[in-house]
């Protein structure tokens, strides 16, 4: 008879569970540096200001119910997601060459896209090629949707940054056609970006090879504090006329991470039959949708659209956008600073020059593994840390146990 009794026990969520060690911990030291939520500088979660604006008005709406949302979602939301990614002024959507769906957030969108790739690529299917290394859940999701999996070099870990030349050169020899997974902004985990001219590069070898870009873009206005900033690359692909497909989340962004809001977008490139393609391509993404979630969340959606289309209230959200960004970028500085005052051994200019959520600090499993035993730090064992963990009250503290245990 059937019977589960045969299934091997899975390990624990690496990340969830440093969590649960951090919330046993009874210090009243301990840091969690694991996880990437903002935290504000009380270490306590950020309800943006403009979201609890945008959750005033959505209670007060006399028309509000509970019904069913589309198959690909709140419209004005989906509509909105897309002008925010792509620009409002995106030859993309004035040639209507684009599809959107809602998602359970971006890693929902993660694996639609992966769905929708492994089911409609010619066959042999291509492989997909992640950053090495890369956001850990990136494999899980792509190994789910049964596409095979292959590393294009990222981080040097000689020089903290990128190893630009080995991305080129793995991305020079992929097959044509496969599936090139990039981050659009704020590389999780290194933190580490390609420059303006870099990123042309990058598109150059892609056009060259025959390769398909995927962007992951889980921190739009998040790294630099500027939405159209962090968004340079997805631009310059499109504008280049590239055939693309987007995962969105505004889990950091907007601080919404429970309620699960994202999108998947999918843009072909310029051309006639470009707007017949997107509709096919919108057509397999419903059927996949409606057999997976059927439809997806409301609230989140509604919350994220007011946001985006109430004028005044998307000023605020920009503004909440640099406050977080600032701070993360203050405790850049003052970590660093710290470090030099206590003249820690090694080189610390990585600190201040990556950006976004994450910094890959260089530190060793051993150093990890001291911090967490004797300083009650909580750190994921690769030595990246959320930035946002540290506040003014704990990044002195954070500096001091850093140079005890590489000392
Ligand atoms: N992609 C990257 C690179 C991420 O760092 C994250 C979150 O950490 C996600 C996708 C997905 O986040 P969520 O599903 O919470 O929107």
């Amino acid at each position: 008879a059937l019977s589960a009794k045969n299934v091997p026990q899975a390990p624990e969520d690496p990340l969830y569970g440093l969590v649960n060690a951090y919330l046993s911990d009874k210090s009243d030291k301990k840091i969690d540096l694991s996880v990437g939520v903002y935290r504000d500088d009380n270490a306590k979660p950020w309800v943006l200001p403009a979201v609890q604006k945008a959750e005033q008005l959505y209670q007060c709406d006399p028309d509000l119910d509970h019904e069913y949302l589309p198959i690909a979602g709140l419209p004005e939301f989906i509509n909105a997601a897309q002008r925010l990614i792509v620009g409002a002024d995106s030859p993309a959507i004035r040639e209507s060459r684009i599809c959107s769906f809602q998602t359970i957030s971006g890693t929902g969108a993660v694996h639609l896209g992966g769905a929708l790739l492994s089911r409609f690529l010619p066959l042999p299917t291509p492989a997909i090629y992640l950053s090495s290394p890369t956001w850990a859940i990136h494999d899980q999701i792509f190994n789910n949707v049964g596409l095979a999996i292959k590393e294009y070099p990222y981080f040097s870990s000689k020089t903290k940054m990128m190893d630009f030349d080995g991305m080129i050169s793995v991305l020079g020899s992929a097959p044509p056609g496969s599936i090139i997974l990039l981050h659009a902004c704020a590389h999780n985990p290194t933190g580490v970006d390609p420059t303006h001219d870099q990123w042309g590069k990058i598109a150059k070898i892609i056009r060259a090879n025959r390769l398909f870009p995927f962007f992951d873009c889980a921190y739009q206005g998040f790294a630099s504090g500027s939405l159209a900033q962090d968004n340079f690359a997805i631009r310059y692909f499109i504008d280049h006329g590239f055939e693309l497909a987007i995962a969105q989340s505004f889990s950091k962004n907007m601080g919404l991470y429970g309620q699960r809001v994202g999108a998947f977008h999918y843009i072909a490139c310029p051309g006639s039959g470009a707007q017949e393609i997107v509709e096919r391509v919108a057509s397999q993404l419903a059927i996949l949708q409606r057999s997976e979630i059927s439809t997806p969340p409301l609230f989140g959606a509604k919350i994220a659209s007011i946001v985006l289309n109430d004028k005044e209230i998307c000023a605020d959200w920009e503004k909440d956008l640099r406050t977080m960004s600032g701070r993360i970028n203050t405790m850049r500085e003052s970590l660093k600073q710290g470090l030099d005052q206590l003249q820690t051994p090694g080189q610390w200019g990585h600190i201040t020059s990556q950006i976004g959520m994450f910094s890959f600090t260089g530190l060793s499993k051993s150093q990890v593994l001291s911090l967490r035993e004797k300083w009650h730090v909580y750190m994921v064992e690769t030595g990246r840390i959320s930035m946002a963990g540290l506040n003014s009250g704990n990044v002195r503290y954070f500096a001091e146990a850093v140079d005890d245990v590489v000392r």
